[in-house]
């Protein structure tokens, strides 16, 4: 049954455009978008990250994707003026379709029209090296039919995450800033849960959800207030409310070994309406703090790399140790780097 009606409580005559998945709740424009701030208000205020008696400076980090850019746009909206709002676009240096370009000029723009200050980190610039070059690597390798010189050469996403992770941290600590926000979204965050469990990944499985509260010098907490809107309300959002952003996925993104339980975990929302984010609600709720607690015995980041500053267990950060490889590996096999 469609319902033509927006159904938010009863006083709303206008004609319903979208029906929200895991309610069922069919609601015209304004409350559709209405529905998803509140959603993400309700999380910036139950992970506290604003305090009313001191300054907050807040960095979100920016793909020119759709999740960044709308949560850059229910940002500006929902704190207009009481929070120093910057975004932060790491370029990547990724070539195909114009990937990398194309990404940066949308995430400038929007940024531009809100007036918000934007930052762009080279990673060519300040790593030597950067994801093209990694997958030029992989392709030299394969060509000459050697193995990878180690099992460290992995694939194009996880030498970005690290990078990723690295920079947008490294950036936020030395501008003084309180938190970073992120734009994974629900659908995202379901599958990678699925997918830990898979490979019963107990590293990842203790984190907690939506919010990394640092008590680490030198590590910046992180806030994921998109956590509870899947992808599909984002993209009606984006499209709804006329937010500019880069249609295309990374061209490296369909080797992602998540990318098939992303699909089944869609196939199974058609028949468990609310599956995925009952799935995050009850983990995060139950089962996560048990896992935490049960392993919570573990080293911690207490010590500082020498080389960069970040937080560490032993003298140098995997940061460090993993891109002084990577850029031996890249000249031994005749890849132009930077350095
Ligand atoms: Fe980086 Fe992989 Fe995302 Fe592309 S899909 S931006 S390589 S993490
Ligand atoms: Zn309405
Ligand atoms: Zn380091």
């Amino acid at each position: 049954s469609r319902a033509k009606y927006c159904k938010f409580f009863t006083e709303c005559k206008s004609k319903a455009v979208y029906r929200i998945p895991h309610s069922n709740l069919a609601l015209c424009k304004d409350h559709f978008i209405a529905n998803v701030d509140k959603r993400v208000q309700k999380l910036i205020l139950k992970s506290h990250i604003i305090h009313r008696e001191r300054k907050n400076k807040i960095l979100i980090a920016l793909s020119g994707g759709k999740d960044s850019q709308v949560l850059l746009s229910i940002m500006k909206k929902l704190y207009p003026d009481n929070i120093e709002l910057h975004g932060l676009y790491i370029e990547l240096g990724i070539s195909e379709n114009n990937y990398s370009k194309d990404s940066g000029i949308i995430a400038r723009s929007l940024c531009d029209k809100l007036e918000i200050p934007f930052h762009k980190i080279d990673v060519k610039e300040k790593n030597g090296f950067n994801i093209d070059d990694i997958h030029n690597l992989k392709q030299v390798i394969k060509k000459q039919k050697q193995k990878p010189l180690d099992d460290r050469i992995r694939g194009e996403c996880s030498y970005c995450g690290l990078i990723k992770r690295h920079y947008i941290n490294k950036f936020a600590v030395d501008n003084g800033f309180s938190v970073v926000l992120t734009g994974h979204n629900l659908t995202d965050e379901a599958t990678s849960l699925v997918n830990n469990f898979f490979n019963v990944d107990i590293g990842f499985l203790k984190k907690p959800g939506y919010f990394l509260e640092s008590k680490t010098k030198n590590l910046i907490s992180r806030l994921k207030p998109l956590f509870y809107i899947n992808e599909e309300e984002i993209a009606m959002y984006a499209y709804l409310d006329n937010i500019e952003h880069l249609p295309t996925e990374c061209p490296y993104s369909a080797q992602a070994s998540n990318i098939k339980i992303k699909k089944t975990l869609l196939e199974i929302e058609q028949y468990r309406r609310g599956n995925m984010i009952s799935l995050l609600r009850r983990y995060y709720k139950v089962m996560q703090p048990e896992i935490e607690k049960a392993n919570s015995s573990e080293k911690h980041l207490d010590r500082i790399c020498v080389e960069c500053g970040s937080p560490t267990f032993s003298k140098i950060c995997n940061f460090c140790k993993t891109t002084e490889k990577m850029l031996e590996t890249l000249k031994k096999h005749k890849i132009q780097v930077d350095g």
